[in-house]
Formats: C-alpha cells, structure tokens, sequence
C-alpha cells in the first residue's frame, strides 16, 4: 500500500494544536504500519564525527520499536543499537545491499601532505572511504542531523580535521539532508516512510524536504507579534516579549519546531523561554554565534525552492 501525497502532506505538515498532534501522532504509527505491506526494506546507519544525539532523538520517538516491529524494516547495521561487535558488526556491513543509508555525523577528509591521518577510522579504514563503499550498494541516502547535512559542529572553525557534510563526499548521489542538532525523530521517520512507500518527496535547494524546512521558525514563533509591535525581552527570563535582541536566530532557521514540538509534543526552544540558536541553519554553528548575542548578519533572502522532487527509484 501506498501513502499518498495528500496523506503524506497532511501528517508532515505543521499542525499546532496539542490535542490535533496526539491525533496526527497515531496516525502517523497507522502510516508506518500500512508501510508494512512493503516487503524487505533495509537501512544501515553510519556513525562519522557526531555526538549520537541524532540517534537518541529517534529511539526516544514514541512505540518507535512497536512501530518498527510491525514494519518488514530492518535495521541490521546500528552501531549504537546493534547487538553485534567487531568483527561479527564488520561481516554484517559487509553482506548488506542496504534500501536506505542513514549518516549521522560529518566526515573528516583531512590529511596531511598527502597521508591519512585516520581522525575517524571504522573497521580500521577512513569512514570517507567507508560511506563511499556502503553508498555506492544503497537506494537512498538520508543524512541525519546537521553534522551530516552541513558539516555542524565538527566543521565549526577551525574544523582541525577538514569536516565535510556526507553531500559533499557522495556528490554523485542525491543525499536529503535532514538537518537539526539533534534532527527531530518525526522529520527522520516521515522521511524514511516515504521513501518505503515511494512518495515523492519534495527537496528545496538544500536537499532539505520542503514539508517540515519550507519555512523559517520566526515566522511561525508564537512570539512573533512582540517581534512585530517591537516589544523585546531584554533579560531571561522572560515569558513574554520577542527574543531576537537575546540572540534568537529564528529568522535564520527554517524548521517547523514552533508548531511540530519537540520531546512528544511537549515544547519548543522558545516557548522554553531559549533563543532559537538556528541548530538547522546550514552555517550553524559558526555564523549564528554566539548563541546570546543579536544576530548581526544581513537576513538572507527566502530559499530558493526547487520543486525537484526525490522518489526511491
Ligand atoms: S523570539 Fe525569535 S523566532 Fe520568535 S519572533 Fe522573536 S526573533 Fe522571531
Ligand atoms: S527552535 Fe531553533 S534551535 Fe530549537 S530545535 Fe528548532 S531550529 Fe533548533
């Protein structure tokens, strides 16, 4: 069974009330389950320079492992979640012709005067090598996370180890770049289903599926009639007043946060009471720091949409 564009869009789309997302999460687990008529899907998951924080993000994603486990989607290359170790992980990786390929974390490329210097080694070879091998047997690559999107924090300066985004490594393969410090797990399984279930998705110039980055967290903030009326927050915290003066880089990041929600639909950064510190922004974290201090930066321009769209096959 297929989902369909109108499905897809309506479940993705950013839906703000609480009660509607506890409705839109169960169907989003329905979604996944009708995935399940897809037989033999299989992802390997790469780790390069990242913290694991995309990875936490997903396994804390609600009856992530129920959902999963009704789904013919096996995962049998995890090196967080994986039983396997060593040798018997490397013979795993070895005999995979994986569906999907999940990067999370960026990937050192340094070396110097022409020798590797192994800053992130796997199985003993350079993971640039690693990512090229496993990508050239797989359908799809989804990098998870900024690190992976945009390089993120291992290629913040001065990027002592020549960090890359995977994009820029696997520039034969379109690479849809899911970015987020962490990435939020509903952008990663959205993603992921559609592909199972071959629906478009459509990417913007960034290769950032435009459902959940199309616009920028400032323009949904709840804030934002402060930031209109010139009212701003001048310390924390402060539960009412616009934060740009703060250092919210909110009109920098295109995410749907305000209106997604973040730890089961529970908050968001601002709602926090937190700047936005533009955790998706494909500069992060070298041109939206320091976090607490008024972006100085000329806003850029609305992103050019691309309506390029990317199915599995
Ligand atoms: S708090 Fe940040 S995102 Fe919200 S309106 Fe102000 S600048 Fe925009
Ligand atoms: S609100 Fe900003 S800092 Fe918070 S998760 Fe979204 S993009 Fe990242």
């Amino acid at each position: 069974m297929k989902v369909t564009r109108r499905e897809f869009l309506k479940l993705a789309g950013a839906i703000g009330a609480s009660a509607v997302m506890m409705g839109y999460k169960s169907e989003i687990l329905a979604i996944i389950e009708k995935a399940a008529a897809t037989p033999g899907y299989t992802i390997a998951w790469l780790q390069g320079q990242g913290c694991t924080g995309c990875t936490m993000s997903l396994v804390q994603y609600p009856d992530i492992f129920g959902a999963l486990g009704n789904l013919t989607v096996s995962v049998p290359f995890h090196p967080t979640i994986m039983p396997e170790a060593g040798h018997n992980a490397e013979e795993v990786l070895e005999d995979l012709e994986p569906d999907f390929l999940v990067v999370e974390g960026a990937v050192p490329i340094k070396d110097i005067l022409g020798v590797d210097t192994h800053y992130c080694d796997v199985f003993g070879i350079p993971f640039e090598d690693l990512l090229v091998e496993v990508a050239n047997r797989s359908e799809v690559v989804v990098a998870a996370g900024t690190c992976a999107a945009f390089g993120g924090i291992p290629a913040g300066n001065p990027n002592p180890t020549d960090a890359r985004p995977v994009s820029e490594v696997l520039f034969r393969k379109t690479v849809i770049n899911i970015p987020g410090c962490p990435a939020h797990p509903d952008w990663m399984v959205l993603t992921l289903v559609a592909a199972i279930t071959e629906e478009p998705i459509v990417l913007d110039r960034l290769n950032r599926p435009i459902v959940f980055f199309g616009e920028s967290v400032h323009e949904k903030c709840e804030r934002l009639p402060f930031c209109k009326s010139e009212k701003f927050a001048k310390t924390f915290p402060s539960p009412e007043g616009c934060l740009f003066k703060l250092g919210c880089k909110g009109p920098v990041a295109y995410a749907d946060c305000p209106t997604r929600l973040w730890n089961n639909e529970t908050n968001w950064c601002v709602r926090a009471g937190a700047p936005c510190i533009a955790c998706v922004y494909e500069d992060f974290p070298d041109k939206v720091s320091p976090f607490y201090e008024k972006l100085m930066m000329v806003l850029p321009p609305e992103p050019h949409v691309e309506r390029h769209r990317h199915g599995k096959r």
